[in-house]
Protein backbone atom coordinates (compact mmCIF):
# COMPACT_ATOMS: atom_id res chain seq x y z
CA UNK A 1 0.00 0.00 0.00
CA UNK A 2 1.33 3.58 -0.71
CA UNK A 3 -0.34 6.46 0.75
CA UNK A 4 -0.22 10.38 -0.12
CA UNK A 5 -1.44 13.04 1.48
CA UNK A 6 -2.42 16.13 -0.26
CA UNK A 7 0.01 18.79 2.08
CA UNK A 8 -1.52 21.47 0.72
CA UNK A 9 -5.04 20.29 1.46
CA UNK A 10 -4.89 19.04 4.66
CA UNK A 11 -5.46 21.52 7.90
CA UNK A 12 -3.97 19.73 10.68
CA UNK A 13 -7.30 18.59 12.12
CA UNK A 14 -5.41 15.55 13.47
CA UNK A 15 -8.36 12.79 12.72
CA UNK A 16 -5.92 10.71 11.11
CA UNK A 17 -3.52 10.97 13.92
CA UNK A 18 -6.13 9.61 16.25
CA UNK A 19 -7.55 6.98 14.20
CA UNK A 20 -4.24 5.41 12.98
CA UNK A 21 -1.56 6.74 15.30
CA UNK A 22 1.54 4.56 13.68
CA UNK A 23 1.23 6.13 10.63
CA UNK A 24 0.30 9.67 10.82
CA UNK A 25 1.59 12.26 13.55
CA UNK A 26 1.12 15.84 13.75
CA UNK A 27 4.58 17.66 14.54
CA UNK A 28 4.06 21.34 16.17
CA UNK A 29 0.14 22.84 15.27
CA UNK A 30 -0.28 21.86 11.38
CA UNK A 31 2.74 19.99 10.19
CA UNK A 32 1.39 16.63 9.09
CA UNK A 33 4.24 13.45 8.97
CA UNK A 34 3.29 10.38 7.82
CA UNK A 35 4.70 6.78 6.69
CA UNK A 36 3.55 6.89 2.70
CA UNK A 37 4.84 2.70 2.48
CA UNK A 38 3.09 1.78 5.64
CA UNK A 39 2.69 -2.47 6.62
CA UNK A 40 -0.09 -4.35 5.75
CA UNK A 41 -1.75 -4.64 9.14
CA UNK A 42 -2.13 -0.71 9.14
CA UNK A 43 -4.34 -0.93 6.09
CA UNK A 44 -7.78 -1.08 8.01
CA UNK A 45 -6.73 2.27 9.92
CA UNK A 46 -5.79 3.53 7.38
CA UNK A 47 -9.40 3.51 5.58
CA UNK A 48 -10.69 5.09 8.55
CA UNK A 49 -8.25 7.70 8.64
CA UNK A 50 -8.73 8.41 4.90
CA UNK A 51 -12.66 8.27 5.02
CA UNK A 52 -12.36 10.40 8.55
CA UNK A 53 -10.45 13.29 7.29
CA UNK A 54 -12.46 16.54 6.97
CA UNK A 55 -11.02 17.98 3.66
CA UNK A 56 -10.49 14.20 1.99
CA UNK A 57 -6.48 14.47 1.45
CA UNK A 58 -5.57 11.50 2.30
CA UNK A 59 -4.90 9.14 -0.55
CA UNK A 60 -3.91 5.77 -1.24
CA UNK A 61 -3.16 2.74 -3.49
CA UNK A 62 -2.96 -1.02 -3.07
CA UNK A 63 -2.03 -3.96 -5.67
CA UNK A 64 -5.18 -5.14 -6.98
CA UNK A 65 -6.11 -8.90 -4.99
CA UNK A 66 -8.60 -9.67 -7.71
CA UNK A 67 -6.64 -10.09 -10.63
CA UNK A 68 -4.63 -12.95 -11.57
CA UNK A 69 -3.19 -11.12 -14.61
CA UNK A 70 -0.01 -10.30 -14.84
CA UNK A 71 1.26 -6.73 -15.39
CA UNK A 72 -2.31 -5.71 -14.37
CA UNK A 73 -1.69 -2.27 -13.18
CA UNK A 74 -2.37 -1.02 -9.39
CA UNK A 75 -5.74 0.23 -8.50
CA UNK A 76 -6.17 3.50 -7.40
CA UNK A 77 -9.14 4.80 -4.90
CA UNK A 78 -9.80 8.04 -3.45
CA UNK A 79 -11.28 7.98 -0.36
CA UNK A 80 -13.41 10.60 1.91
CA UNK A 81 -16.59 12.19 2.70
S1 LIG B 1 -7.34 14.19 9.01
FE1 LIG B 1 -6.90 15.13 7.01
S2 LIG B 1 -6.77 17.31 7.45
FE2 LIG B 1 -6.59 16.24 9.40
S3 LIG B 1 -4.37 16.02 9.72
FE3 LIG B 1 -5.11 14.16 8.73
S4 LIG B 1 -4.80 14.53 6.54
FE4 LIG B 1 -4.71 16.50 7.57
Amino acid sequence: MRVVVDLNRCQGYAQCCFLAPESFKLVGEEALMYDPGPDDDQVEKILRAAASCPVQAISFERPSSRSSKPGKKNEEAYYGH
